[in-house]
């Protein structure tokens, strides 16, 4: 298998390529030549996610230095559950937040972790990530990189601008892990990134790499998820589902909108966005038109120009062809918050914001079986959904752990000399 760039002017690589360059030297993103097509009794062995991986991303694999090595990723990877749980007759959650920082983000970083670490195995120096971020990706990436031989993490967050729990999850990690606040904003830990990989200092002292969800790594192991889910609820239910994706930068959606177009039994894939609503305005009008983010509850998803848009636009011929596989329905902030007051009610469950858009875009669809993807648990956001439920919620053990953990930090200005000389 090789990985082409979207953009069409750089030479196809091998995975190993694309998982370590991010980025296309053309500037474009990395999409598999050619999507394996799988028949129906593909699957019929396997039942665990570590089973249907092995069947689903061994294509994925072919012709690389690491195919060999697929099981023992997998086996790294995928060590946590990610039940199928029922909400009524028609409807079942897939909950992803059971790995170590409780999001969706673990799956891919893992996943990038277990690969990144064995390409770097003999190296004389360690690979070193670098990652800027506003909260729930640089803990993700932390963690699954914690303890890894040959790789180190470098991670920059705003200083004061995210949560306490979320700042623990950036700081409480080994040594190599080391987090940065920077008296400064978001974008300013994104510049000072992007900068050192430009910079001569950094080119000479350190082998620079990205772990950001633009990197091909990320997004193939969500696909497990998907292909698991859809076989799980046929063989218990009787019936294919659709699939409800609370969406962002449309990683996770893309996950499943390849495993469908592999022949998994999903039958129709529905994007839920917050009032961030370029990808709902885009299928009705026919005309892409990125903007800014507004804030809002459900903030992992406020974002105005998702980069996968271009890694979805290759997959089809036309913007009508688009339109007709797959929809998307946004979320006000309002119904956010009464679809998690009433989730306890209805449900039994205390949803995530992002969950939460999900879950009310699911009630708008017509009666047929769905799937709603449950992105993270509500505990990460507990300032948000305790007032709303009026009451605590649960640490789960994977957090609560981590929040008995000491924690180290180095504060810098928003400078890239003072990264490096700090170092
Ligand atoms: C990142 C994130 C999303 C959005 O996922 P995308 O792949 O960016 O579309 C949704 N929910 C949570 C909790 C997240 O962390």
């Amino acid at each position: 298998m090789k990985y082409q760039s979207t953009r069409g002017s750089a030479s196809p690589v091998l995975l190993s390529d694309a998982l370590q360059q991010g980025l296309a030297t053309d500037g474009g993103l990395y999409v598999p030549e050619a999507l394996p097509l799988f028949e129906a009794g593909a699957f019929t062995n396997a039942e665990t996610l570590v089973e249907i991986a092995q069947v689903l991303l061994a294509p994925f694999f072919e012709g690389d230095i690491l195919e060999a090595r697929l099981p023992e990723i997998l086996a790294e990877a995928f060590d946590f559950d990610i039940p199928l749980v029922d909400l009524d007759d028609e409807t079942s959650l897939l909950e992803l937040f059971h790995g170590p920082t409780a999001a969706f983000k673990d799956v891919g970083a893992r996943f990038l972790a277990s690969c990144l670490s064995r390409l770097n195995e003999g190296a004389t120096r360690p690979l070193t990530i670098l990652v800027a971020t506003s909260g729930d990706t640089g803990g993700a990436v932390a963690a699954a990189f914690d303890g890894k031989p040959n790789v180190e993490v470098i991670v920059l967050y705003p200083a004061g601008k995210v949560s306490p729990r979320q700042e623990h999850q950036l700081t409480c990690w080994g040594d190599n892990v080391h987090a940065f606040a920077v008296e400064g904003s978001f974008d300013d830990c994104q510049r000072m990134a992007k900068q050192a990989f430009a910079d001569p200092w950094w080119q000479e002292h350190k082998r620079l790499s990205s772990a950001n969800s633009i990197n091909i790594g990320r997004i193939l192991p969500q696909m497990t998820y998907y292909a698991a889910a859809s076989l799980w609820y046929e063989r218990r239910r009787g019936h294919r589902a659709g699939i409800v994706v609370p969406t962002g930068n449309l990683g996770n959606a893309l996950a499943c909108i390849w495993a469908r177009e592999m022949g998994l039994p999903i039958r129709d894939v529905v994007l839920a966005t917050n009032a961030n609503r370029s990808i709902p305005d885009f299928l009705e009008s026919g005309r892409w038109e990125p903007r800014p983010s507004v804030e809002t509850l459900a903030t992992a998803m406020d974002v105005g120009n998702p980069s996968n848009m271009e890694r979805l636009r290759c997959l089809y011929e036309s913007e009508e062809a688009m339109a007709s596989a797959i929809r998307a329905i946004p979320v006000d902030d309002h119904l956010i918050e009464d679809t998690i007051r009433e989730g306890q009610e209805r449900f039994d469950q205390i949803f995530c914001p992002h969950t939460a858009t999900g879950v009310h875009a699911r009630s708008l669809l017509d009666h047929g079986h769905y799937i709603v993807v449950a992105t993270a648990h509500p505990a990460k956001f507990e300032q948000i959904v305790e007032p709303l439920i009026g009451g605590p919620v649960a640490v789960p053990r994977a957090l609560s752990d981590l929040f008995e953990r000491p924690t180290r930090v180095t504060h810098i200005g928003a400078s890239l000399d003072e990264l490096g000389s700090s170092l």
